[in-house]
């Protein structure tokens, strides 16, 4: 009995231990906080039977330490909920942000209107993650749009649309089949490709999602698939049901005109009057340019989505965060290419330490040239310029990823009128 128990013991202190570590190391590399949406674990009531461990799709977002449930990458949690699902005792709720990290919601009523009567949100904007839950969140929001609609009975919009739909994430390309399918007057726009936050996923990542009913198509009975056949999917979904998207428009103002209670739109591209704005906008932002002349050159991208894409190619990274040295490391070890990472500051402060030590194994191996205190003067067809300490340094260049960080919407939102709540660890 005596081993049993001892033997149990020591299991334990041994799991715990490594849980410890993994979460003073997540700490270290900041990614022990969450983004957004969280487990949070009742100590009161869990009982460390490890479901929600083996439930999570996700890599190490819990892990055990003395018999409790204990979070260690919060940053990596998506919000599936599988965790609280599978949790025997019901010791876990999902909430947004943590008691020092706080994650800004805007105030969407139940009918997913904002402060501002006219402007709807839905989708992780609005805090609702993940593909089937915000599909299934732009139906509903034009189903509440069409009914509002009908304050404007009887009178001829001529050119106003009903409905301005803004993102084709999840949330848009299904707000878009709804309104394509009740016939409304819409256009919906996209600031990059459309497919929203799947688009950007990395190559051939496993998707989990769950079967939907598609207006205008039917139902989708989808478990488990990959990013690529999702994007089929939604490709010939579009297709079918003639949803059109207009691709790499941004919107960039909204301005009520209260008399005729519509808005005035201006993006990228042109001006709309509306009568309803939907934001299916989610949470990424919009990548910060540089400002250099040059970078409206179809060379120059802000993610990159496959490494091995580029063969033997001159390569320039810009920026110094992980996203920028991982990029940089991964196009370093593509045999061929030539890699230079570019960042404006004397040295990497913010990086994880193990993508320090791979950086350094990468310079010292001449599969990244890090050029540092340096910035982007030009872009040009073949080359790129830069500013150096030393001087101007031109530089052969096929490619150009910059990753100088993304403005969030908050401060748009906020600029329109939306009011927003800070949450700390709660729902
Ligand atoms: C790494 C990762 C893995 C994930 N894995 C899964 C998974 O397996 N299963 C799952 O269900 N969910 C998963 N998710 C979550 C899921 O992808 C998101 O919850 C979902 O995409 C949110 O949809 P959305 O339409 O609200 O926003 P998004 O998908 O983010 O789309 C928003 C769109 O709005 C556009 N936009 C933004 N600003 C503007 C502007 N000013 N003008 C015009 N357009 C604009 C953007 O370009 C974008 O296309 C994952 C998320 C991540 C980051
Ligand atoms: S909500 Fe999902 S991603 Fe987050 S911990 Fe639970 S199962 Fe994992």
């Amino acid at each position: 009995m005596l081993i049993v128990v001892g033997t149990y013991l020591s299991k334990h202190k041994k799991k715990s231990g490594k849980t410890e570590g993994k979460i003073v190391q997540a700490k270290e590399d900041g990614v022990h906080e969450p983004v957004h949406i969280s487990p949070f674990v009742d100590p009161g009531k869990c009982i460390g039977s490890g479901a929600c461990i083996t439930a999570c799709p996700e890599k190490e977002v819990i892990g055990l330490s003395g018999g409790k449930g204990k979070l260690v990458h919060a940053s990596r949690c998506i919000g599936h909920g599988a965790c609280a699902i599978a949790c025997p005792v019901g010791a876990i709720t999902l909430v947004f942000g943590s008691e020092t990290r706080g994650v800004d919601i805007p105030d969407v009523s139940p009918d997913f209107q904002t402060n501002v009567p006219g402007i709807y949100i839905s989708g992780e904007l609005g805090g609702m993650g993940l593909i089937k839950n915000s599909i299934t969140q732009g139906k509903e929001a034009v189903g509440y749009i069409i009914e509002s609609l009908k304050e404007f009975d009887g009178e001829d919009g001529g050119d106003v649309l009903d409905v301005l739909i803004v993102g084709a994430g999840p949330a848009g390309i299904g707000a878009s089949l709804s309104a394509q399918h009740a016939k409304l007057k819409y256009r919906t726009i996209d600031q990059d490709e459309w497919g929203g936050t799947v688009y950007n996923y990395p190559k051939k990542k496993i998707v989990m999602t769950a079967s939907v009913d598609l207006p205008g198509y039917g139902e989708v009975k989808l478990n488990e698939t990959t990013k690529e056949a999702l994007l089929e999917l939604w490709e010939k979904v579009l297709k079918k049901t003639g949803v059109k998207i207009h691709t790499m428009e941004k919107l960039s103002a909204v301005e009520k005109i209260e008399a005729k209670k519509i808005f005035k739109i201006t993006t990228s591209k042109g001006e709309y009057m509306t009568k309803k704005l939907l934001l299916a906008i989610g949470r990424r932002g919009t990548p910060r340019k540089l400002g250099a002349p040059g970078e409206d050159k179809t060379k120059v991208a802000y993610r990159l989505l496959d490494a091995e894409q580029h063969q033997s190619e001159d390569v320039m990274i810009v920026g110094g965060g992980d996203s920028a040295v991982e990029a940089a490391i991964a196009i370093g070890d593509v045999e061929g290419n030539r890699v230079v990472l570019s960042y404006r500051k004397d040295a990497f402060g913010r990086i994880k330490s193990m993508n320090k030590v791979r950086l350094e194994e990468a310079e010292a191996a001449g599969r990244v040239n890090v050029i540092l205190g340096s910035n982007v003067k030009e872009i040009t067809d073949k080359e790129i310029i830069l500013k150096t300490a030393d001087g101007e340094e031109t530089i052969p260049n096929d490619y150009i990823y910059i990753f100088a960080g993304g403005e969030l919407p908050n401060a748009f939102l906020q600029s329109i009128g939306i009011s927003i709540e800070k949450k700390f660890g709660t729902r």
